[in-house]
């Protein structure tokens, strides 16, 4: 799961942004509303962590310019003493939740999954299903039935993306966007190494699932039928 933390207090967002990093979220920090905006419209996140007090840019203009580009990327806010009004505020203006400041790390960890379950990507323990597999991205656990393997963080947050875009054929640049980031250097061959990493797990567990791969586009997750395998 990929987090945005826009926060300018930058003591408050690095601490935040290491326990974050320690329950593998993976975490990018803005410190003012402009650039925090930039990068919540790119859509790659899962989850937006949203100051109210922010220079340049204030975190209910942020959310409202947000929600008017479409990108609909759940966002709890973080409000300080005094800001109320704002909370409520924020909640009109397309927020999914709210965390009075200063929060406990069990609080913060316990929206943000509730916020992701809220938006149905997500089953009760934050596990996700497709086919005949689960995938639990918090333990980095890949399971069917009682077999199961752990998977490296980079593996889980592939597999993650490719189950939420179930069926639909992604781009080598949309997954290493996605799974990498945007800024990284990451190249092609990375993807084809994870991929086939995922894919070995997958024939391990004798999984119905299959990431086929659709030549000059990407790659595409699918459960085959088992009648006709
Ligand atoms: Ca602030």
């Amino acid at each position: 799961m990929r987090v945005l933390l826009v926060e300018d207090e930058r003591y408050l967002a690095e601490a935040v942004a290491r326990i974050l990093e320690k329950n593998n979220y993976d975490v990018d920090l803005s410190f003012d509303g402009e650039d925090g905006l930039d990068n919540a419209l790119s859509g790659v996140y899962d989850i937006v962590l949203l100051d109210i007090m922010l220079p340049k840019m204030d975190g209910i203009s942020l959310l409202k310019h947000l929600r008017e580009k479409g990108i609909a990327t759940p966002v709890i806010l973080l409000t300080a003493k005094g800001e109320t009004e704002d909370k409520v505020l924020g909640l009109d203006s397309g927020a999914d939740d709210y965390l009075p400041k200063p929060f406990k790390t069990e609080e913060l960890l316990a929206r943000m999954r509730a916020v992701s379950r809220r938006r149905g990507e997500l089953l009760p323990e934050g596990i996700l299903e497709f086919g005949d597999i689960e995938l639990n991205p918090i333990k980095l656990v890949l399971s069917k039935g009682d077999k199961s393997y752990n998977l490296t963080l980079k593996e889980s947050r592939l597999l993650e993306y490719l189950i939420s875009n179930k069926g639909a054929s992604l781009s080598v640049d949309a997954i290493i966007e996605k799974v990498w980031g945007y800024d990284s250097e990451a190249e092609d061959n990375h993807v084809q190494v994870y991929i086939s990493f995922l894919r070995k797990k997958l024939t391990g567990l004798g999984s119905n699932v299959r990431i086929k791969n659709i030549r000059n586009v990407g790659y595409v997750l699918i459960a085959e039928d088992r009648a006709q395998v």
